[in-house]
């Protein structure tokens, strides 16, 4: 039988577990800061090649465009010193900072530095770079619109006299 003084004793209970259970989460955010370790939301996905990155960097694809949406989504997940080469995209690209700390460079310009909630548009065919800093790694969503003028353009490393300028 169920009687009053159980469902309170439930309930103190359930109090308990659902303190618990955020103070063990605080506890898991603080290891993982401690780590560097990115909260991942989507999967990894493929390495990206050596003749376009430098370091690991990791890429999977979430939308890819058709003849309805003209745009490619999809996530990277640079290393700690990982980035992109040069490059350029004939309809621009927007960024968006899921996690981490990075670097992202139009060229002629200083380098940026770019983190977690950060929002970043590349115009059309502007040449720039983007990747993690030394020490935490970066997560980044990329949305490529109008995909019928083309994705990317790719050009040469970010040799480390470029990126170091960063620090
Ligand atoms: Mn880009």
């Amino acid at each position: 039988m169920i009687t009053k003084e159980k469902i309170s004793v439930i309930g103190i209970f359930a109090a308990a577990m659902l303190c618990l259970s955020a103070c063990n989460n605080q506890n898991q955010e603080k290891m993982n800061a401690d780590k560097n370790e990115l909260t991942q939301i989507f999967p990894k996905g493929e390495k990206g090649s050596k003749d376009l990155f430098t370091g690991n960097a990791y890429n999977t694809g979430l939308v890819d465009a058709d003849s309805v949406f003209t745009t490619a989504v999809g996530n990277v997940y640079f290393e700690p010193g990982a980035r992109s080469n040069w490059h350029s995209h004939p309809a621009g690209q927007i960024l968006i900072i899921t996690d981490g700390v990075g670097y992202h460079q139009i060229e002629g310009r200083p380098v940026e530095i770019i983190k977690k909630g950060y929002v970043i548009k590349c115009p059309p065919n502007v040449r720039h770079w983007h990747g993690a800093s030394a020490d935490v790694g970066l997560q980044q969503l990329y949305i490529v619109p109008n995909t019928e003028k083309g994705i990317v353009n790719w050009n040469e490393a970010v040799i480390d006299k470029v990126y170091k300028s960063a620090e």
